[in-house]
């Protein structure tokens, strides 16, 4: 089936995107990932090759992956869009809901335990409330999913204090399943019902 969504990712014209791209990036790894990364869209380097994070930024994100005892192969990592922005612009409202279905249905397939989402874009595709700079690094129950916003890696090579930020965040990940894996999660739940925020969303970190 994931195989399927690739090969209709591939064929896709849905959008203007697939004009001025070289490749499709459909996303990669762990058929049975209990993480999941999403980021926003390919940039030069997916795009010439086809595959995720494969620049200076996924070297990094490769490199954090490993402190924390992972391998990329273990993990699933994909983007919310699938061809490349022309000049890396943001994609453009009818762009997203016309790549939508592919990351929802990938999801449905691969069932993470936890989804780390990637820079604000990628956050904001699962929680349009939030606030990369304020619930970065807060486990947030939104859209059946258990999310877990981060900076971009990019951003972190950019910027020496998102870079610690980063780094930081990306150290709780193993805490966070655990926490999810022993059913702290449910507990959690209870005691911040009270603080939903108005936006409705569980803040659950
Ligand atoms: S970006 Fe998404 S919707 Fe647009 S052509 Fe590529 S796969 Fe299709």
């Amino acid at each position: 089936m994931l195989k399927e969504i690739e090969k209709n990712v591939k064929g896709c014209q849905k959008c203007r995107l697939y004009k001025t791209a070289l490749n499709p990036v459909p996303g990669e790894g762990s058929k049975f990932p209990k993480i999941v990364f999403v980021g926003e869209a390919p940039g030069k380097y997916e795009d010439e090759s086809g595959r995720p994070f494969v620049g200076r930024a996924g070297k990094f994100l490769d490199t954090l992956l490993g402190k924390i005892g992972y391998k990329r192969e273990e993990v699933w990592i994909g983007n919310v869009i699938k061809h490349r922005p022309p000049e890396n612009r943001d994609p453009l409202p009818d762009e997203i809901a016309a790549c939508k279905e592919y990351l929802t249905l990938q999801l449905q397939i691969l069932s993470p335990t936890l989804i780390v989402t990637l820079g604000r874009f990628a956050m904001n595709y699962f929680y349009p409330e939030g606030k990369i700079s304020r619930d970065r690094g807060r486990l947030i129950r939104a859209g059946g999913y258990n999310i877990f916003p981060i900076y971009h890696p990019a951003a972190g090579l950019r910027n020496p204090r998102m870079l610690e930020a980063l780094e930081e965040d990306f150290m709780r990940i193993p805490a966070v399943l655990k926490k999810i894996n022993q059913g702290d999660f449910e507990r959690d739940s209870e005691v911040k019902e009270d603080d939903k925020s108005a936006d409705g969303q569980l803040h659950l970190l």
